[in-house]
């Protein structure tokens, strides 16, 4: 259902529209994100422009980008070509979580950090590390790029959110993409097995001999561009289900959907 708040605006909740109503809280977001005032802001998401207005206060220029056409610059996330940004600070709507942060870590040049608001769980999830029960593609392809932290800031008792702030490696890791998420994607790909059962499956060895085939053809055709081609031609490895992270797909959602977006417990954002 849709609520008023005090803009006398109607929130909506499929657009995830939760909007921090604590001025504690935002400004704390502002202070992690060390905005320097010669940055480059991109804001996802800015809602009423709670945020907005704090950024604006430390930012040489804030570039925010919103779904829906009431608030700031109006555009889809998901789909808007992102300008040059130094800094992405957001409280975003929890139903893109995955898919947006591989936007931005997909982006170049790399930008300094960011500080995000992500459904706690979500969150603990991005931080994982091995061993733990919540490790997973999405903590391994995050981590394979970023440093992430989930920051010592704690939001009010009972509020369903986390801050981590992402700081992308420089220079990124030099591995294929997509060939390292497709042996993500396997080693993932059976909850309850262990790596050396996923890897003795008579089709996981059918499908790696067939893509080493494909690789000792190319490397055999072509002259030195060819281990780049390569790749191209090598099936994925991990279209099994199993994961559902959606950690690489821009454009889809993931299914991270729930209504505890609450962030200060106040009716107006329910
Ligand atoms: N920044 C505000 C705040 O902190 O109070 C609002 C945050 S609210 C969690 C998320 C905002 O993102 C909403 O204003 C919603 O309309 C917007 N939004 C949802 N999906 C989006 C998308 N795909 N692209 C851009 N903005 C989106």
């Amino acid at each position: 259902g849709a609520n008023t708040g005090v803009s006398g605006l109607e929130f909506h909740k499929s657009k995830g529209q939760h909007i921090l109503k604590n001025p504690l809280v935002v400004q704390a977001i502002v202070d992690k994100a060390g905005v320097k005032s010669t940055d480059v802001v991109l804001e996802i998401g800015p809602g009423t422009g709670n945020l907005t207005v704090k950024l604006l206060e430390k930012a040489k220029k804030v570039i925010a980008i919103e779904l829906d056409p009431r608030m700031i610059i109006h555009g889809d996330f998901m789909r808007v070509e992102l300008p040059y940004f130094d800094l992405c600070v957001a409280n975003i709507p929890y139903n893109i979580s995955s898919p947006l942060t591989f936007k931005l870590l997909a982006h170049r040049p790399a930008f300094r950090a960011a500080v995000i608001m992500y459904q706690h769980e979500f969150a603990m999830r991005l931080v994982a590390k091995p061993a733990d029960p919540l490790y997973s593609r999405l903590a391994v392809n995050t981590q394979l790029l970023a440093r992430v932290g989930k920051n010592n800031f704690r939001p009010p008792p009972k509020v369903d959110s986390s801050v981590v702030r992402i700081e992308p490696r420089h220079p990124p890791p030099p591995v294929n993409f997509m060939e390292w998420d497709g042996l993500v994607r396997l080693c993932f790909s059976r909850k309850n097995k262990t790596l050396g059962a996923i890897f003795r499956q008579a089709n996981t060895l059918q499908a790696l001999e067939a893509n080493y085939r494909t690789y000792q053809a190319l490397q055999g055709n072509g002259g030195g561009a060819a281990g780049a081609d390569a790749a191209v031609g090598i099936q994925s490895l991990g279209t099994a289900a199993g994961d559902d992270d959606v950690a690489m797909d821009h454009d889809g959602a993931d299914d991270d959907d729930d209504d505890a977006m609450t962030v200060d417990g106040g009716p107006a954002s329910k």
